[in-house]
């Protein structure tokens, strides 16, 4: 494809911070952006200026006008290709991870366009081939770094792993949302949400959390069809060598245990992150109990996943903490051939961009965070997969 015109702006996120939105021959993607982030993720650019708080991405956006410049009138002939020449571009690594991923993402929709295929197919053809809709991962109470709750564990998810259709996976998040809503209410607490579109009450421990989102399950009859999960995102409490958690401060072994207990009691099928994100033999000791899954862990990094055989049994891909969509899908297939789940995701700061929704389809990812069915970033992922789903996709099976 010849790339005929660019352009770059700054927009803002669903946080109301600036971010980077890039236009390559008339398709527009916008870079997400993370609050927890991973030690090793790829950096943004952001101008730490006085204006903006510190967070406008003007020099980011410069980066990807020079690069959109330097592009135009060349013919790439894949994705490999315009990634390639992101990346003798960036050499020295200044250009900003919001500048490439958002150059990447619109790379693949004018790309897809240009080609008369959708999005997903073409991130399939880029992958494994086929598409298939994943299971959400529903994030229906929100703590750590995504509210003010003070809540230590970011994410309390329900997972409708056994249902048969994602707009019947959509249903079961949806009605359990509305009557957590309601328990909540009754209890006197805020139904206000936080970052992910979850509710952020001022609840005191995740069993509290859990046991709410199971109560609601169990009113609205979808108990048997759906399981608990966490994300701790426990490197935002890992303080001087010991965990702050719930207001104690635990060692590796007394997280741990803590852990187990819930995993047991609530019978928990996903643990995103349980210790800091160095510790791969802490992970391994619970990924022997439940599915641990990686994320600040792994960062969609192929070197860290292949290091982390072992230890998880899923991981979380995210584009924009590796730079380039064809290094989250090298990753993708890294874990692939390792056995280890793909749960692509969202960021807690997102945007009306739902390219993830297809991303998560083209490399078949049997989970995929969305957050809560709240919020216009977040609905739009949810609506995005309704539409894939019209097509006649196939949905994933547990
Ligand atoms: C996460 O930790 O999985 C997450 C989506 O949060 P953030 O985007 O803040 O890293
Ligand atoms: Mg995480």
């Amino acid at each position: 494809m010849i790339i005929t015109k660019t352009k770059a702006r700054q927009v803002l996120d669903s946080r109301g911070n600036p971010t980077v939105e890039v236009e390559i021959n008339g398709f527009t993607a916008i870079a997400p952006s993370g609050a927890s982030t991973g030690l090793l993720e790829v950096k943004e650019l952001r101008d730490e200026r006085k204006s903006f708080g510190g967070k406008s991405v003007y020099k980011a956006v410069e980066n990807a006008l020079r690069a959109g410049f330097l592009a135009e009138g060349k013919n790439f002939p894949s994705l490999d290709s315009f990634d390639r020449f992101l990346k003798e571009l960036n050499e020295k690594k200044t250009l900003g991870g919001n500048t490439t991923i958002a150059l990447s993402m619109a790379f693949c929709k004018a790309y897809a366009s240009n080609q008369g295929v959708s999005l997903s197919e073409f991130i399939a053809h880029n992958s494994f081939g086929a598409q298939r809709l994943p299971c959400p991962a529903a994030n229906l109470i929100n703590g750590g770094m995504h509210a003010d709750n003070g809540l230590s564990v970011q994410e309390h998810m329900v997972l409708p792993l056994k249902t048969k259709s994602f707009s019947e996976a959509v249903q079961c998040v949806v009605e359990t949302r509305m009557e957590l809503k309601k328990m909540l209410e009754k209890k006197k607490l805020s139904t206000l949400v936080g970052d992910e579109g979850g509710f952020a009450p001022k609840i005191k421990t995740t069993r509290e959390a859990l046991s709410l989102i199971q109560k609601s399950l169990e009113k609205t009859g979808w108990e048997d069809k759906a399981f608990l999960g966490l994300d701790c995102a426990a490197s935002s409490f890992y303080k001087k060598g010991k965990y702050v958690f719930q207001g104690k401060k635990l060692s590796k072994d007394g997280l741990l245990k803590e852990l187990l207990k819930l995993a047991k009691e609530f019978n928990l099928k996903y643990v995103e992150d349980p210790f800091f994100e160095k510790d791969f033999s802490a992970y391994k000791e619970l990924n022997q109990e439940t599915m641990v899954v990686g994320d600040d862990l792994t960062v969609t990094n192929s070197e860290l996943i292949e290091k982390a055989v072992g230890s998880i049994s899923g991981v979380i891909i995210k584009p924009n903490q590796i730079g380039y969509v064809s290094d989250a899908i090298k990753a993708g297939k890294t874990a692939r051939k390792n056995n280890i789940t793909l749960t692509t995701s969202h960021r807690s700061g997102d945007s009306e961009d739902s390219f993830i929704s297809d991303f998560a389809t083209g490399v078949k990812a049997e989970l995929f965070k969305l957050g809560a069915p709240c919020r216009g970033e977040r609905t739009s992922k949810y609506n995005e997969l309704l539409r894939i789903e019209e097509r006649g996709t196939p949905y994933f099976h547990y």
